[in-house]
């Protein structure tokens, strides 16, 4: 077990998982809601039949000892998970498809989904995971957004710090990010650039830049919002190995969602020494940060590509 390795296990229901209306007191209105399992098969018995609750309290039972309701993965295995997430279509089938292969995000409660009064008198409840439409809409433009400033601020080539104005921009001397990377954040109110002074409650952190850095401005930008993810949905432990004796720092994720910006700020901060080819795509440990290939091979057949297209467009004359 190396220092700063990652240990958490995502269950994935193998029922899959569906969507429903719900009623929440809390928002006083219907919400769509995303659950674990498919419908209990025992939805249309007679509830008044004796047998109903024994083969009811026989399958609880087993749902409790976890007989093969739920497969489990290790999302670390899974390279660019917070990319597959990213990209992740806003649709009710989206995140269905989503969620059947990687598992709710985490980001939920459990609440009553069914009850009904028993023989006896007493009251059965079938409680659910439950995880809001809402909430699975602004995680996914969070991600969505932050990776699409990564990918700006951190090209290999060269920063887009063109494109990076169109999302920070300085207003009455103030550096400001669209409301569009903030999804669900309503703190100054119904606008359509945000005060990052005001956001970052650190006076500091983003008055000492200066007005033409828009650079320093997302990396500042996503440090925050991936300090602000992580904190609550990832622990650290250090460890003992029982055989060596050895000590070693382990991040332990308590949530999908967790597991997901741990691995966005490993890149971010070039923990993660892994990367995807620019030719092929497949990933590969680099020691330099400037290596962008796999193998020459790659390198050899993306520049070929790249000298063809410029004779072509004429840009780059040949030496
Ligand atoms: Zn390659």
């Amino acid at each position: 077990m190396g220092n700063g390795c990652i240990e958490f296990r995502q269950r994935v229901s193998v029922d899959g998982y569906r969507w429903e209306k719900i009623y929440v007191p809390r928002f006083a209105r219907h919400v769509l809601g995303l659950f674990e399992g498919g419908r209990s098969p025992l939805g249309d018995m007679d509830s008044d039949s004796p047998e109903y609750w024994a083969i009811l309290d026989e399958m609880w039972d087993q749902a409790d000892s976890q007989a093969e309701t739920h497969r489990e993965y290790a999302p670390e295995d899974v390279p660019d998970l917070y990319r597959a997430f990213a990209n992740t279509a806003i649709s009710q089938d989206g995140v269905l498809e989503f969620a059947g292969r990687y598992g709710l995000l985490g980001v939920g409660e459990t609440i009553p989904v069914e009850e009904e009064t028993n023989p006896d008198g007493s009251i059965w409840r079938e409680y659910g995971r439950v995880e809001y439409a809402h909430e699975w809409k602004r995680q996914i433009l969070l991600m969505r957004g932050c990776v699409e400033i990564l990918d700006l601020a951190d090209d290999p080539f060269r920063p887009d710090a063109i494109a990076l104005s169109k999302i920070f921009t300085r207003r009455g001397g103030r550096w400001h990010v669209r409301s569009a990377y903030m999804p669900g954040y309503r703190g100054q109110g119904k606008i359509e650039h945000i005060d990052l002074e005001i956001w970052s409650d650190d006076p500091h952190s983003f008055a000492s830049i200066g007005h033409d850095d828009v650079l320093s401005v997302a990396t500042e930008f996503l440090r925050i919002v991936a300090d602000r993810q992580l904190s609550g949905t990832t622990t650290a432990s250090v460890v003992r190995d029982g055989d060596s004796g050895t000590l070693s720092l382990v991040y332990r994720p308590t949530s999908l969602l967790g597991a997901m910006w741990l691995q966005f700020a490993k890149v971010m901060t070039h923990t993660d020494n892994t990367r995807a080819c620019l030719e092929c795509g497949r990933t590969f440990e680099f020691q330099r940060r400037t290596r962008l290939f796999c193998g020459e091979a790659c390198q050899k057949k993306f520049n070929r590509k790249k000298i063809r297209t410029s004779r072509k467009s004429g840009v780059i004359s040949e030496t």
